[in-house]
């Protein structure tokens, strides 16, 4: 987004606004600079033009510059945010420029002196901090993408949250990885970007892309940068990182840095990402499984929103990495799971711990607030809430007397407060805070009566003042004989208020000597007195005391919170780990789900499985859901290492599929799973193709992003994968799809050799799953009652008899001449058909090469095929006659 503000003009006098203006352009050309001019944020010249455009503002204009009037638009400084939001949204940065100083301490240098401004931060998708412009239940990332020599790096942080990842990535799997993440921005150097995994991850997670300098992922670089960021001499202590590693790591922190004006938000150190790994799953899986987001948009139809019982902020943002990443240590795993049957054994404890903790804050995000200065009295409240939560929620558990499982351990630990200086901040903040916060730092007022002593002076005396003015009101008016008020406004102060007749009164001697006529307006007249300029001065002082002793005192609390980070940080992280555990056990109570055996082998078992979410809205419509079984195995021992499924359209093929690898992931996240049981051999990827879906906007029809889609996971699905594919080689003509259906199954089975489900419409691949040595098939069932379909959502063993298309179609109301029709065609087609060679060709692999596809007859030959002479009239004859003409192209 270069612009031609960046630069200022060459030999063109400026004015000072304007000099500073373009000294923050210059800064940050490629963002749209929001300058601070007392209640507004003005933009200027094209920034204007483009915000004016992307928020529906008025262009106006001001001043002048090299002659021209200068393009400007602004938003209200209050309402700033909403409007960063939007811009944001739209893809804009936006550096903000914030004045300094008062304009009493400019005036102080002369009275031409401007107050000093600069860039105070850059709003980037990736660094956001503010409750307004984040989703509470969903982590904004920047990641960075770095490499050195052969190595990659992929480092993810949580500006907001604090957290830092950081990771090796294979370049080949860093589509996945940065799936997984679902960042809201990437870096990436600029000699990076150009790299085809680069660009293909990209393109695939569609976060915004921001190119660094290449320097600024130089691995020495990086390391004393995070040496300085953390204060540590060196980073061993965290960790051995490679060159790569400290790249990213270094591109991050130096764009986080760069974003804050160079306020440090206090992240916690480095941590690396599992060392197992996690089940990795490309974007279109992610997408067509619905974890976290529904196609249709939001949460609700997706797995996330079927499963979330976390009752906080954190809670939720935790359970969405969990399920973005699941975890591929059966260790781990069932370290999770230990967690989870803890609470769902006692559900007395589960539902205390839920409400300690729903009384808490996002403790983690007033945090980085409060230490990058942007925070405010409320942030302060909800450190106290929060921490204190989560103390309540640990000492909770520990007063449960059942032995712990280590991850709950050694979340207890985290949360034991007493002995690392929290508890006295949270006892202090109690006592320091008033009962009523305001928003804002600037409006005061929110240190209780009794914590300062100088702050009660101070405000003593503008209250005794306060005091001093009624009693002057009251000493006026007896005076004046007049019902005088002494009002006050920004612009006089105090000052009293008549009405005109009043007024005429008081300018009259004597009185005028006492009352000085500062004002007329058409409701009424306003006067001073010496005592009461006087006294509005001495008012204003000790109020301007009050407020700046307040800041003072809050600047400390604030500087105690970030140096107590660590600690608060875990905590926090831990009362996070306690609600997903607990949701977890909430969720199974509601539901009925069980704790999947998981192992590392390769079956895959179910039985009673449900899809949450299909389960869940066919409850809102007060229906239920028929529970199904699912049997695989790589190794083809107890089970079909790929299962073909067959049966009517509305059967309920898809929902199998996704249950399937929906109850793989929720398993390895650590969850329990709608199912009566689960064993589950770990699943190191997750490949799904269900549904069709065009992407044109990446130039893709439907059924070419089905053959990219089915080319990725024959390419890549190795023996430990599981794969669900649905309607494979639909969108293009029959014997083409057939032909890519049936050779793809083979592959999968042949040579992929990971267990997969194939849901397909094609009949004629039932008979090649009965011949592969691992293949099987199953079928939902269906039955015709009255002439009329019944689904009955069933998935029984075997193939299905006999499609249902034509009735699926009836129950859709499809015209009855179109259904009468369809039905004499699929009588002819199915007396002709072809499925006997097609049967056979299982016999004589490799199937399609010498199967050459039948010509369709040419129109004119099945125009002639179609007349009945018998049945013409004359006229009718020699219309068919002139018909044939012109259907002949030979
Ligand atoms: P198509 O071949 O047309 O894509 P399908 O066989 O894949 O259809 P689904 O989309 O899975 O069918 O299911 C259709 C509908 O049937 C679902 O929206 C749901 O309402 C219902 N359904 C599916 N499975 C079940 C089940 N196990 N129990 C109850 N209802 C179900």
């Amino acid at each position: 987004m270069a612009d031609s503000a960046s630069a200022a003009p060459q030999n063109v006098a400026m004015t000072p606004f304007m000099a500073q203006f373009f000294a923050a352009k210059d800064k940050h050309p490629d963002a749209l600079v929001f300058f601070r001019m007392g209640d507004f944020y003005e933009l200027f010249f094209e920034d204007a033009e483009k915000a004016a455009a992307a928020l529906d503002i008025t262009l106006t204009k001001r001043g002048q510059h090299g002659g021209d009037p200068i393009p400007m638009a602004g938003v209200p400084w209050h309402q700033a945010e909403g409007y960063l939001q939007r811009l944001i949204r739209q893809g804009f940065r936006v550096a903000v420029v914030e004045q300094l100083e008062d304009p009493a301490e400019a005036k102080k240098r002369g009275a031409k002196s401007i107050v000093k401004r600069d860039v105070v931060r850059v709003v980037t998708p990736g660094t956001l901090t503010e409750d307004g412009l984040l989703d509470a239940r969903a982590a904004s990332l920047l990641t960075a993408i770095a490499f050195v020599g052969e190595g990659c790096a992929l480092a993810a942080i949580d500006v907001a949250g604090g957290a830092f990842e950081v990771g090796l990535v294979d370049p080949r799997r860093l589509a996945d990885a940065l799936a997984a993440l679902h960042p809201a921005e990437v870096l990436v150097g600029d000699a990076d970007s150009a790299r085809d995994p680069v660009k293909e991850a990209i393109a695939a997670c569609g976060a915004a892309l921001t190119i660094r300098p290449a320097i600024k992922a130089d691995p020495r670089a990086g390391a004393r940068l995070a040496q300085t960021a953390f204060e540590v001499t060196t980073l061993d202590g965290f960790g051995a990182f490679a060159p790569s590693e400290l790249g990213a790591i270094g591109l991050a922190l130096d764009y986080v840095m760069l974003t804050q004006a160079g306020a440090a938000p206090r992240l916690s150190p480095p941590r690396q990402m599992a060392a197992g790994g996690f089940m990795a799953m490309d974007a279109a899986t992610r997408a067509s499984l619905e974890i976290l987001e529904a196609m249709r948009g939001g949460r609700d139809g997706a797995l996330i929103g079927a499963i979330d019982r976390t009752v906080t902020a954190a809670g939720g943002r935790l359970l969405a990495e969990h399920l973005a990443r699941p975890l591929l240590e059966v260790g781990a795993i069932r370290a999770r799971q230990d967690g989870v049957a803890w609470f769902f054994d006692d559900s007395l404890t589960r539902g205390r711990v839920r409400a300690d903790l729903k009384g808490g804050a996002d403790i983690a995000r007033a945090l980085t607030r409060l230490a990058l200065g942007r925070g405010g009295p409320r942030d302060l409240a909800a450190l106290r809430d929060g921490l204190k939560a989560a103390a309540a929620a640990g000492a909770r558990i520990a007063s449960a007397n059942r032995p712990c499982p280590t991850l709950l351990g050694e979340a207890l630990g985290a949360l034991d407060l007493s002995g690392v200086g929290v508890a006295g901040l949270i006892q202090d903040l109690d006592q320091a805070l008033g009962a009523e916060l305001p928003l804002l730092l600037r409006d005061g007022g929110f240190i209780a009566p009794g914590w300062d002593q100088a702050l009660d002076a101070a405000r003593a005396l503008r209250d005794d003042s306060r005091k001093v003015i009624a009693a002057l009101q009251q000493r006026y008016a007896e005076d004046s004989g007049q019902p005088l008020k002494v009002k006050h406004n920004a612009v006089l102060g105090y000052h009293l208020e008549a009405t005109a007749k009043q007024a005429e009164s008081l300018m009259q001697a004597p009185l005028n000597a006492t009352f000085i006529h500062r004002q007329t307006t058409a409701l009424a007249v306003r006067f001073t007195t010496a005592e009461l300029a006087e006294l509005d001065a001495r008012i204003g002082r000790a109020a301007d005391e009050a407020l700046a002793r307040e800041l003072a005192l809050f600047k400390v609390f604030a500087e105690r919170a970030a140096a107590l980070s660590a600690p608060i940080r875990r905590a926090a992280e831990a009362a996070a780990i306690l609600d997903v555990a607990a949701s977890h056990a909430e969720f199974a109570a509601d539901v009925g789900a069980c704790r999947p055996e998981v192992d590392d082998s390769q079956t895959l078992l179910l039985e009673g499985a449900r899809h949450p979410v299909v389960e869940r809205a066919l409850r809102r419509e007060g229906k239920g859901f028929t529970a199904n079984n699912a049997r695989l195995d790589g190794e083809g021992q107890v089970g079909p290492r790929l299962l073909l499924v067959t049966g009517p359209n509305m059967g309920g093929k898809s929902t199998y599929l996704r249950t399937v690898a929906l109850m793989a992931v929720l398993a390895q996240a650590g969850g329990y799973v709608p199912a009566r049981r689960m064993k589950l051999g770990i699943a190191d990827r997750v490949f799904s193709r269900v549904g069709a879906s065009d992407d044109l906007s990446r130039g893709r029809s439907t059924f070419m992003l089905e053959m990219v889609e089915t080319a990725a996971i024959l390419n890549q699905a190795g023996a430990r994968a599981l794969v669900i594919l649905d309607e494979i080689g639909r969108g293009t003509a029959t014997f083409d799809g057939l032909a890519i259906a049936w050779a793809t199954a083979e592959h999968l089975h042949d040579v992929n050799r990971c267990r997969a489900v194939f849901a397909t419409h094609f009949h004629e691949l039932t008979a090649l799953a009965e011949k592969l040595a691992a293949g099987g098939n199953a079928h939902v069932r269906a039955k015709e009652w009255k002439g009329d379909l019944v689904f009955l959502h069933e998935v029984a063993a075997g193939a299905a008899d006999r499609s249902y298309g034509v009735q699926v179609g009836k129950l859709a109301g499809l015209p009855k001449s179109v259904l009468e029709r369809a039905r004499a065609v699929l009588a002819r087609l199915e007396a002709s058909k072809t499925a006997k060679s097609l049967g056979d060709l299982g016999e004589a692999l490799p199937l399609f090469s010498s199967a050459p596809e039948p010509a369709a007859p040419h129109a004119l030959i099945a125009a002639l095929a179609a007349i009945d002479p018998d049945s013409l009239t004359p006229r009718e004859a020699l219309e068919a006659l002139y018909a044939l003409k012109r259907l002949n192209t030979f």
